[in-house]
């Protein structure tokens, strides 16, 4: 199998709408984008050994690819419409490639998107993907925009895949049922879509989850100019991970709850007034939203503990280039 060959049956698939001139097979694509609408690009890699293990299930790293650039669409209230796939493949194993794209399209299908085209090379497996999506225009949420006294709110449960990865480096040990259902948040997140389409009439400003609450929720401080105060108890979390907590492993489910990546919810701030409107929109979606604390004047941030009292050293957000890595 050629390269051609490759990319013809494996990623070239009719487009999941009349928006697609020319998909896959040009030199570019050439799509048609809703009249009175901006469009929203962003871009995730995911490199072996860094994002992923080599024995991963290949559609689960299909769908986690666009799962991760869906998740970006979500937290800027934008529709997803487009993408463009960059794969650097270590050979063509026709079975791999097959389960690959398998999981990739069986997403793209639930969310109408269209993988208008890409580039595949060989080399040391890696994946990267473009997502283009549209929103009315001056209405995509951003991370700017909080204000004094909103309310803080997370979508699902914090901490599930970090806990699940923990589990998996057996770094802790959990029953292989809850691991399980933990590792389906780890390795198929499911990405807010909806809940951020609907978020644009509800919230002042939005970004999704990707590198833990602590190091995410900072940047929309820092781009609303603005403080919080989170209540540590009102974490929405799965049991195991509560029941850590309350124990020895009390360290590493901190960890897992404040600075664990990889959990794609979309944490957002929202005023007072919008409460009734978001609990109802819960039950629509059938989707936890919780409020875990509020946003303050003052600069910085506070994680309360059971007894009030604040948390002393928060858990440090993922870095893939700490302090200026050396070369
Ligand atoms: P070019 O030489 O013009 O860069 P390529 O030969 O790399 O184009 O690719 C041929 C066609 O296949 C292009 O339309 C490109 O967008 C598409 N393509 C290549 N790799 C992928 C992929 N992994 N997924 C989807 N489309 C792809
Ligand atoms: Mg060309």
């Amino acid at each position: 199998m050629n390269e051609f060959e490759l990319i013809h049956r494996f990623f070239s698939r009719p487009p999941a709408d009349g928006t697609v001139r020319l998909g896959v097979g040009d030199d570019a694509a050439v799509v048609m984008p809703t009249p009175g609408h901006e469009l929203l690009l962003a871009i995730d890699t995911m490199a072996e050994g860094r994002h992923f293990f080599a024995d991963v299930p290949p559609a689960t790293l299909g769908h986690k690819i666009l799962a991760v650039n869906l998740s970006d669409m979500a937290a800027m209230g934008a529709v997803p419409r487009w993408a463009l796939l960059s794969g650097t493949l270590p050979n063509s194993d026709p079975d791999w490639l097959a389960a690959f794209s398998e999981g990739l399209f069986a997403l793209a299908k639930r969310y109408d998107v269209s993988l208008v085209g890409g580039d595949t090379v060989r080399g040391p497996c890696s994946f990267t993907l473009t997502i283009v999506g549209e929103a009315p225009a001056g209405e995509a949420l951003t991370r700017a925009g909080a204000q004094p006294d909103d309310d803080l709110w997370v979508s699902g449960t914090l901490g599930d895949a970090a806990l699940a990865l923990a589990a998996i480096q057996n770094r802790i040990t959990l029953n292989p049922a809850t691991l399980a259902v933990l590792r389906t948040h780890l390795e198929t997140p499911e990405p807010r879509v909806a809940l951020g389409l609907k978020l644009r009439r509800l919230a002042h400003a939005a970004l999704d989850i990707s590198d833990g609450l602590m190091g995410d929720l900072g940047h929309i401080l820092n781009a609303s100019d603005v403080g919080a105060e989170i209540e540590l108890p009102l974490l929405p979390c799965h049991p195991s991970l509560t029941a850590l907590l309350n124990g020895a492993e009390r360290p590493l489910a901190l960890h897992c709850l404040l600075s664990g990546g990889d959990d794609y919810e979309l944490c957002f701030t929202a005023p007072p007034a919008a409460r009734d409107a978001l609990i109802a929109l819960s039950n629509e979606l059938a989707l936890p939203l919780t409020r875990i604390g509020a946003i303050t004047a003052t600069p910085g941030f506070t994680v309360f503990d059971e007894q009030h009292h604040p948390l002393p050293a928060l858990p440090a957000a993922y870095d893939h280039f700490p302090n200026g890595t050396p070369p």
